[in-house]
């Protein structure tokens, strides 16, 4: 009998090891991953760039207290800097704690500005920013919630496409409006391009906050760094995690210097957040991801995937109501239940996960090859047929 808590509905099957874009069942099977531990493995398992970096650096020293200055974090954070919207970086060990900093950095902004008045977040009913309690409450979600009052205060929520809405829960306590540019659990549902230009107006105007949760279809997912540059927009304050370390915990929140200004010392801290170990995977991922073409071959082969589908989407139009999603952050809605199609991929050797609203979420390591899209797509292609 296991001693895990029951909380996870695991599927019974375990891995011996991985390497790429596959994974090797500990009862001798082969599986394409597109799972890549939801998005987290963006250059596939075992990648031999990032396992010498954890080595050297593991050789060197893994953990300093934030007491004292880290060389490797001091590196990725102005890494950031360069290529991104913000000026100013936290680290973090993952994506709730993240997008928690990220709340924290509005209300503290708003705080010291003589405003704390204006310290509620304005969500999207049914997103996902978190399992932490402040988080569930943020993400709005009955059933993430259920059980686990009192409530945390804070947070008013819109309808996912609602405007009108959205405009009326503004009020002079609302310190930011918070959204995932692609919603990657509530069903790769994406944010266009027009709606984020909005936001930032809408933000601008009543003097709020624009926080972009990232932590699934940021770092190089969409295509872009950045999901929220293909709107042409600057955020307030982007919470970052899953793609990051590449396999290893890491999170962080990026903000401007407008609102970094109020995170003196003493307000926020992590003990393992930004440690040299986490910091040097960091780097090493961003190596990758930043070379030359990197981000355009992306584009490129996610173009192919998604056109594919859309072909398999035509032919079993009774099937396939949907393809979703941008860059390599795809989905796949279907008529029915995913649960059974996402199974018969499993008995194929092609590994998916669900979002809501019954998508089968397709997530490859960022460096996918178009041989290994090629028979992802004819997996499904033939768990359509079969059905
Ligand atoms: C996964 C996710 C989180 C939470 O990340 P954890 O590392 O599981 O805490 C937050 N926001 C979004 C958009 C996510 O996809």
């Amino acid at each position: 009998m296991s001693a895990l808590a029951k909380n996870y509905n695991r599927r019974k099957i375990a891995f011996k090891r991985g390497k790429g874009s596959f994974l090797y069942s500990t009862n001798g099977k082969k599986y394409l991953d597109f799972v890549q531990g939801i998005a987290v493995n963006s250059l596939g398992h075992a990648n031999p760039y990032l396992i010498r970096a954890i080595n050297k650096q593991a050789k060197k020293v893994w953990h300093v207290s934030n007491a004292f200055l880290i060389p490797e974090g001091e590196k990725l954070a102005s890494r950031l800097k360069q290529r991104t919207f913000a000026d100013y970086v936290i680290f973090q060990n993952s994506g709730a704690e993240a997008t928690e900093a990220a709340i924290k950095v509005a209300r503290r902004y708003f705080y010291s500005i003589g405003k704390p008045h204006k310290n509620r977040i304005l969500c999207i009913k049914n997103s996902f920013h978190g399992r932490t309690l402040a988080t569930i409450f943020a993400s709005g979600s009955k059933k993430m919630t259920e059980g686990y009052g009192p409530k945390v205060d804070g947070f008013d929520h819109f309808e996912f496409g609602d405007h009108h809405s959205l405009k009326k829960k503004i009020n002079n306590k609302t310190a930011a409006i918070m959204v995932e540019p692609i919603m990657g659990e509530g069903g790769i549902k994406v944010v266009p391009d027009w709606c984020l230009r909005e936001l930032r107006k809408i933000c601008n105007k009543k003097k709020i906050l624009l926080i972009l949760d990232e932590v699934q279809c940021g770092v190089g997912r969409s295509g872009k760094f950045f999901a929220f540059e293909y709107s042409k927009i600057k955020p307030d304050i982007v919470p970052i995690a899953k793609g990051i370390g590449g396999g290893f915990p890491i999170g962080a929140v990026l903000m401007t210097k407008k609102v970094a200004f109020c995170m003196v010392p003493g307000t926020h801290g992590s003990t393992f957040g930004g440690n040299p170990l986490a910091m040097s995977v960091g780097n090493a991922v961003l190596d990758q991801i930043f070379k030359k073409g990197f981000l355009k071959n992306i584009q490129k082969v996610s173009k192919y995937f998604h056109n594919e589908l859309d072909n398999i989407k035509n032919d079993y139009p009774k099937i396939i109501k949907d393809v979703r999603g941008v860059g390599l952050l795809i989905g796949l809605k279907l008529f029915k239940n995913q649960s059974k199609f996402i199974k018969k991929l499993e008995m194929n050797k092609l590994l998916t996960i669900k979002a809501a609203e019954n998508v089968v979420r397709i997530l490859p390591p960022l460096n996918v090859s178009k041989f290994e899209i090629d028979l992802a797509i004819k997996i499904i292609r033939k768990v359509c047929k079969e059905l």
